[in-house]
């Protein structure tokens, strides 16, 4: 592949080497980043991470993460700067279109770097030029793995990349359960496996770190915030400032919450609105037969993949909901069409 060779060739003497991924990364987006860092660093590149927000600490395992900078702390912004303005390569994983990485997204639409996207978003923007992009792949980890592969370097995968990777494959797949838990899949876990990968501590560390506080505010959530529509095969929560503040949450405590709406019988459309310091922050989860990433899209400036998809709402978060019960009652014919056969 004419791309493939342009790329190999780019790395394939030293270079300074910025990586980045979206706002508040997720185990993908972190593990696919710093499952690239270490690969390319072992190759002799100077490389950094830097992602746009801060995310979950039960990430912070990961082999790389101490030295990752956050570009909205007012302590890294700066280095971040620097490495972005001196990188000879760019690479952004987990997202593709610009918006998703904050400010980051101008300075990387205006740099001179060689630009990678490696990512399984629908409706790519076209910015790079070196791109991997499959809506089919389960994960960026999943197509990190096998980019790796494919330049011929598997004799550099080791345990920490391994590990980085597996934690994206398993996070993105819900743990196995999802429609791209294909055999692909399983075929690069076992690799991962073969590497050294210890499967149950990522599971552990991931799944098993709740803070006492994170426990007793999924509760509150579930038995104070959940509201129900059978009638509309619809349930969401809805998290205000003030409850957030009351269990002291942290970046990551909402994670998962909006699947116990969609775990409901019946219910298929779930969705999880929190009210943060910059506006509404909406998560969107669907059974096969909705396309959630299109009512997203549609309306709440949003997308991701047809049954997990994100937005957000500048208006209240009473009007969002108001608003979003609406769009649902008036469009049941167009959220519940979408063909369960066709791909995420
Ligand atoms: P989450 O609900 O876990 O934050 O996001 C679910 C999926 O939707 C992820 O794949 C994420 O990348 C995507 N997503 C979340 N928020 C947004 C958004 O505001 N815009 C777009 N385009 N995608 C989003
Ligand atoms: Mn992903």
């Amino acid at each position: 592949m004419e791309a493939l060779a342009s790329f190999k060739r780019e790395i394939s003497s030293p270079k300074k080497i910025f990586i980045t991924t979206h706002v508040k990364p997720d185990a993908d987006a972190l593990g696919s980043s710093l499952g690239m860092a270490n690969y390319l660093t072992k190759k002799g590149h100077e490389v950094t991470v830097v992602t746009p927000t801060d995310y979950p600490s039960f990430l912070n395992w990961m082999k790389g993460n101490d030295e990752v900078l956050d570009f909205s702390n007012p302590d890294h912004t700066q280095a971040a700067t620097n490495s972005l303005e001196d990188a000879d390569i760019i690479i952004c994983l987990d997202f593709s279109c610009l918006s998703r990485v904050n400010e980051l997204g101008e300075m990387i639409r205006k740099s001179d770097a060689y630009i990678v996207n490696i990512d399984h978003h629908q409706d790519p923007e076209d910015f790079a030029d070196f791109r991997v992009w499959s809506t089919e792949a389960a994960a960026t980890c999943e197509q990190v793995y096998e980019l790796i592969v494919a330049l011929g370097d598997e004799k550099l995968l080791d345990k920490d990349i391994a590990e980085c990777l597996y934690a994206g494959i398993m996070t993105d797949t819900g743990g196995f359960r999802h429609p791209n838990t294909t055999k692909n899949v399983h075929l690069v876990v076992a690799e991962l496996l073969d590497l050294g990968a210890d499967t149950s501590q990522i599971a552990n560390w991931i799944y098993d770190s709740n803070s006492v506080n994170r426990l007793k505010f999924i509760g509150f959530a579930i038995s104070r915030r959940l509201v129900v529509h059978e009638d509309l095969h619809m349930a969401y929560f809805a998290i205000s400032k003030k409850d957030l503040k009351k269990y002291q949450s942290r970046t990551g405590d909402t994670e998962g919450l909006v699947n116990y709406a969609l775990s409901l019988d019946g219910i298929k459309l779930a969705a999880l609105f929190s009210e943060r310091e910059d506006g509404i922050k909406i998560s969107f989860r669907s059974s096969s037969e909705v396309a959630v990433n299109k009512f997203a899209a549609k309306y709440f400036d949003g997308g991701g993949h047809k049954n997990a998809s994100g937005g957000k709402s500048n208006l209240s978060l009473k009007e969002t909901v108001e608003l979003f019960e609406t769009l649902v009652k008036d469009h049941q014919d167009e959220i519940f069409q979408a063909d369960p056969v066709t791909a995420n």
